[in-house]
């Protein structure tokens, strides 16, 4: 046998060309994409170190700051999806044996807390069931008895619908010398933060959701007292690709003459990204707010017509990108997800980690964020309710 030869052939799916359904995405995200960021993405692609790739990353660094309301230097889009943007928080702040307080009230702080553990990080947890939240107080309690050098919180619980307050914890945080970081991956565009009014030290997103980009990028900032710490570090942070040393020179952040190469950054994905971030920034940040939160009021409206009970019972603690509601009596929820998506091209989930068989999650964010829309989730859910009826549990 010739080592020249080829033995495998090519897969026959491969000589079939590339289907991709239209669908409705109203569930957590990824959200519809815009045609203008489609089209973004679509341009030709330059390198990643040319000038014009510069700019466009220079664009992107103040999006992020206006829809962050920062003004850190340190602010940039990591080339991966929000994963790639907890891991980045985590392992440069945090070296093996530091104490890390996190709160889980859904799926996200247990992620965090893993990813914090897997790096060596001495993690402590306070816990609430999906749906609930810390007062003030019992974060301040637990960041007295732990002495963390960073504290994690989840604005928007994605897997609960649970928007949480923020307001006052940046200032226990700098109290007790700790970093406070939050995730707003589900949240951002949908829902008021300010990073820098609030005290947030780290804060970063995803691209998929209410920012209508393709997944695949991250933006994320940190601010001075972050830096500090990131930068004082006796150790190396385990990640060379998520390294805030390299990564702070490739976005221009780090004050050097010249831009070295690091890695390769995703530029199809950051032209999408500059895209999403340039309608947010034409529309307005506080429009953006008062639209997600005024067809999420409609939405609740018509799904308490049907009959439905929202999660959350506390209107001011809902997430207004992703709306939690209990699964009705004597239904399966799968069958009604698969209902929607067969006879409506039309995405809606279940819940996710600890809310898995507690919830169904709508979500109608950025573009997707239209009463239109909302009708077309409601229509979808009552047909689904009366057709996958006698499907008891
Ligand atoms: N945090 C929250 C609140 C999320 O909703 C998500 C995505 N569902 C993530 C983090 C993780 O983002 P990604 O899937 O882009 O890695």
């Amino acid at each position: 046998r010739s080592v020249s030869s080829v033995t495998i052939p090519p897969p026959a799916c491969m000589l079939r060309p590339l289907e991709v359904p239209q669908r409705y995405l109203f569930g957590p995200g990824p959200s519809n994409v815009p045609p203008r960021v489609l089209a973004a993405q679509g341009r030709p692609i330059i390198g990643h170190l040319h000038p014009e790739m510069y700019e466009i990353m220079n664009d992107i660094k103040r999006g992020i700051q206006y829809i962050f309301q920062t003004e850190n230097n340190m602010t940039i889009a990591m080339s991966g999806s929000g994963h790639a943007a907890m891991e980045c928080a985590v392992f440069n702040t945090v070296e093996p044996g530091e104490s890390v307080l996190v709160a889980i009230n859904g799926i996200w702080g247990e992620r965090v807390a893993e990813i914090a553990e897997r790096i060596g990080a001495n993690v402590h947890r306070i816990v609430k069931q999906p749906g609930g939240y810390f007062s003030n107080k019992e974060i301040e309690q637990a960041v007295e008895k732990h002495k963390p050098v960073l504290f994690f919180l989840t604005h928007g619980e994605s897997s609960a619908g649970l928007c949480h307050p923020v307001d006052g914890i940046g200032d226990i945080c700098r109290k007790h010398n700790c970093l406070f970081l939050v995730d707003t991956v589900a949240s951002l565009g949908a829902a008021p933060i300010f990073m820098d009014k609030q005290n947030i030290d780290i804060l970063y997103t995803g691209s998929q959701k209410a920012l209508n980009a393709p997944p695949g990028t991250a933006p994320i900032s940190f601010n001075e007292r972050a830096c500090h710490k990131m930068f004082n570090r006796k150790t190396k942070p385990l990640s060379y690709l998520f390294d805030m040393t390299h990564l702070s020179n490739y976005w221009g952040c780090d004050g050097q003459p010249a831009r070295l190469y690091h890695h390769t950054g995703p530029v199809s994905g950051f032209f999408a990204l500059r895209e999403s971030l340039a309608i947010i920034a034409e529309k307005g940040l506080e429009e953006s707010w008062k639209k997600h939160k005024e067809v999420a009021a409609y939405l609740y409206r018509g799904l308490e017509d049907l009959g439905l009970k929202l999660f959350i019972a506390d209107k001011d603690l809902r997430l207004p990108s992703v709306t939690t509601i209990v699964i009705p009596d004597g239904y399966n929820w799968r069958e009604l997800l698969a209902y929607m998506m067969k006879h409506h091209q039309l995405e809606m989930t279940g819940g996710l980690g600890p809310s898995i068989g507690m919830v169904l999650r709508i979500g109608l964010m950025g573009y997707n964020c239209e009463k239109t829309n909302a009708d077309m989730a409601l229509h979808a859910l009552a047909e689904a309710l009366k057709n996958c009826k006698k499907s008891k549990v």
